[in-house]
């Protein structure tokens, strides 16, 4: 299955943090470039993030990927004790193929992904039907290049060759 991963990073050595996510997940199919986005939401004050997306193919379960996630969010020593406040690793399960998934703990596709657009532009990289079909109107702008830089959320467009992989 194709497992498309959000990642991002607002404290510490953001590009490392993301570089080792990256490492973590071995079997990556895809890598976005990397984002440069404004924190939306959460206190005042936490610095810009980076975000990007990964396509990430396993055979295991989406329980298990998202244990796989959460141990890695713990080898950055994700601080949990401030809602959505700075992090220095946070992974998203946004969509697995067309799979849909609804409990308490575990909700695929991701349902806030649609709204982020430092979620779908990097989608619309590596995966533009799943961004068509998680909206649209996002996917739209996009395809027509008028979700520039400064736009929203978006501040700046990094090289994925930052990571060094
Ligand atoms: P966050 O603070 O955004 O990292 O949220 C983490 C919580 O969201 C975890 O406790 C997960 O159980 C839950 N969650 C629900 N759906 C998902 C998903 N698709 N990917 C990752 N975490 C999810």
């Amino acid at each position: 299955m194709n497992y498309v991963i959000a990642l991002g990073s607002n404290l510490g050595d953001r590009v490392g943090y993301l570089k080792l996510a990256c490492q973590e997940l071995e079997a990556l199919a895809a890598i976005s470039s990397i984002y440069e986005t404004l924190p939306v939401g959460g206190p005042e004050g936490q610095g810009p993030y980076l975000n990007m997306v990964v396509i990430y193919e396993s055979d295991r379960s989406p329980r298990k990927v998202l244990e796989e996630c959460q141990r890695i969010e713990g080898v950055a020593r994700r601080c949990r004790n401030e809602y959505h406040g700075p992090r220095t690793l946070d992974l998203d399960i946004v969509a697995v193929d067309t799979l849909v998934v609804e409990e308490p703990d575990l909700v695929i596709p991701h349902p806030r992904a649609k709204d982020r657009g430092f979620v779908m532009a990097p989608i619309y990289e590596v995966d533009p039907a799943l961004a068509w079909r998680l909206s649209p109107e996002i996917a739209a702008l996009l395809e027509h290049q008028l979700w520039q830089e400064g736009r929203e959320i978006i501040t700046g467009v990094w090289l994925k060759g930052q990571l060094d992989l």
